[in-house]
């Protein structure tokens, strides 16, 4: 019969440990199972409910058995916790910005956090993040924050005399305990998750979120910021209409493909309008139907290059696009015909 549990001063200690108070060859790993994962990969066969509930008896029989999943949506991330022998139920909410990989690891270290809440002494905690998993048995500890933590506290535990073993599972195969940590990850980031919870606990935490992710929100913001700025200026319409955001693309060109597409977009090329302003061309109109040589006109209506110009369009309306300069040059998708349309012709740009 458990009791509520008396939390030691070392369990607790365990989770305000900085990185470098333990030396890493001090440390006691938990056992990783990974056995339903090999069986996959070997038998070729996803219905492995049957051979993970024999397992648990098997190994585990004497265990706790704590499933644990993450979910997000566009605005929430949250987990959920299921403790099968004491009908435990967590749903919870974690900092919106956290990713799914942290909102997995969160969820294993919610479950460490019961072992020492309820005194577990054996404790198996199952959970279908393989890249969870792997994290923590690639002794990268120092990685992710939730990652030290979760290495840190099992040591601890383990050195207290309890047993602890990390397992994964397929979600979504029939797995009965997944199924109940998966809707309760779902519920933490349903927006109605006040409703119809009885016997759920749920929570909110404020978790800290990865460098990683923190640096993606700066960049995002400030990309924001500075589109807005470059949208609303009523200056530069027509490099606006084929550069419509302030932002890198990589068009999966090579080098000398993107400077040549770029010359394009910007009218800066070697086509005789161009050349005619820089002084290097008599009079800048085309040599075979004696009109400005523009960028609309080298693409759209030189007859000189009708041929080519029926395979581009052709390929254009396979992908949408319309026979509209700017239209053509700022579609990252039809970077790659208009390079084919360059090499056909011959020009250099
Ligand atoms: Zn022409």
């Amino acid at each position: 019969m458990l009791t509520k549990p008396t939390i030691t001063g070392d369990l607790l200690r365990a989770n305000v440990l900085r990185v470098f108070d333990v030396p890493p060859w001090l440390l006691h790993h938990p056992k990783l199972d990974f056995s339903v994962f090999r069986y996959m990969q070997h038998s070729g066969t996803t219905t492995v409910a049957p051979l993970f509930l024999s397992r648990l008896v098997e190994c585990y029989s004497t265990h706790h058995h704590k499933y644990t999943n993450g979910s997000k949506t566009a605005s929430l991330t949250g987990c959920g916790l299921y403790v099968e022998q004491l009908n435990v139920r967590q749903s919870i909410t974690i900092n919106p910005y956290a990713s799914l990989f942290s909102a997995e690891l969160y969820g294993i270290l919610r479950a460490l956090y019961c072992v020492v809440t309820y005194s577990i002494p054996k404790a198996l905690i199952i959970t279908d993040s393989l890249s969870a998993l792997q994290t923590i048995n690639s002794r990268c500890w120092t990685s992710h924050i939730f990652v030290t933590k979760i290495v840190l506290l099992s040591s601890t535990l383990i050195k207290a005399g309890r047993e602890i073993a990390f397992m994964w599972v397929p979600g979504h195969r029939g797995v009965p305990g997944n199924e109940i940590a998966d809707s309760l990850a779902r519920l933490a980031t349903s927006t109605n998750r006040h409703q119809d919870v009885s016997q759920i606990r749920l929570k909110t935490v404020n978790t800290c979120v990865s460098y990683a992710v923190i640096c993606q929100h700066l960049r995002d913001h400030f990309d924001n910021v500075w589109n807005t700025q470059y949208q609303s200026d009523p200056k530069g319409t027509s490099y606006k209409a084929v550069f419509p955001r302030r932002r890198k693309e990589d068009l999966g060109l090579a080098h000398a493909d993107t400077v040549s597409l770029f010359r394009l977009r910007t009218g800066h090329c070697k086509l005789n309008l161009h050349l005619f302003r820089l002084g290097l061309h008599q009079d800048g109109l085309c040599d075979a139907c004696h009109t400005p040589e523009t960028v609309a006109h080298f693409l759209l209506v030189c007859p000189q290059y009708h041929a080519q110009r029926a395979i581009l369009l052709a390929k254009l309306r396979k992908i949408g696009v319309t026979a509209n300069t700017a239209d053509i040059l700022r579609n990252p998708g039809a970077s790659c015909l208009v390079q084919h349309f360059v090499d056909a012709t011959n020009r250099t740009l």
